[in-house]
């Protein structure tokens, strides 16, 4: 059923307009004031000499994930990249020679000039391989080549950009519980 809403009742001085015009522009000027006296707190960056500070749960570029030995935690399963809607990520196989793990990629990347940022490739990852927490949100480049990022591109990435609570980043070379993932990874009972 429709729902009726009912006209707001205007008083006189509301009704002709003019005052409230004027309160309007009240505002907007205090807010100029406002902004020109105290420059520093303006809501604006210097872009591009200052880059904005993205979330970590922003969708941004995307990264993968290392193991402590620092092979990428992929397996090849191709689920990122059948459940892509953009189909922009090319992953090509191979036998790993641990027998833990049964293939690796040889060759991964992703066209980034295609992607639409869903995060469905993050959402269909059954090993937490590839994540989009890298807060790389703004990209430039001057050829299209550029964007085509390979797997070692996605696998360039500090533990120390990452949080401590972050375990996994940790767990990859360079991070605060590394030293203690690479034992457990070499004596078989971490993968
Ligand atoms: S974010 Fe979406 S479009 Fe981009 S690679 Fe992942 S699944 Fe494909
Ligand atoms: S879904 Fe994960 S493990 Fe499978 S190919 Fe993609 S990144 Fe690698």
């Amino acid at each position: 059923m429709a729902k009726v809403v009912p006209r707001p009742q205007l008083s006189f001085w509301e009704s002709i307009y003019f005052v409230e015009i004027f309160k309007g522009l009240a505002t907007t000027l205090g807010h100029a004031k406002k902004n020109l006296l105290s420059p520093d707190n303006f809501p604006t960056l210097n872009y591009p000499e200052e880059a904005p500070r993205l979330p970590q749960d922003y969708r941004a570029r995307h990264r993968l994930m290392k193991r402590p030995d620092g092979t990428p935690r992929c397996v090849a399963c191709f689920m990122c990249s059948t459940s892509c809607p953009a189909r922009c990520i090319n992953i090509v196989a191979e036998e790993s020679p641990d027998r833990h793990i049964e293939k690796r990629p040889v060759r991964f990347e992703i066209d980034l000039l295609l992607c639409v940022f869903c995060g469905y490739c993050v959402e269909a990852c059954p090993c937490d391989a590839i994540r989009m927490d890298t807060r790389l949100g703004v990209m430039s480049g001057d050829n299209r080549r550029d964007f085509v990022i390979d797997k070692a591109k996605l696998m360039d990435w500090d533990p120390k950009d990452y949080p401590l609570t972050d375990v996994q980043s940790q767990k990859a070379p360079g991070g605060s519980l590394h030293q203690q993932a690479l034992e457990e990874f070499r004596s078989g009972t971490y993968h």
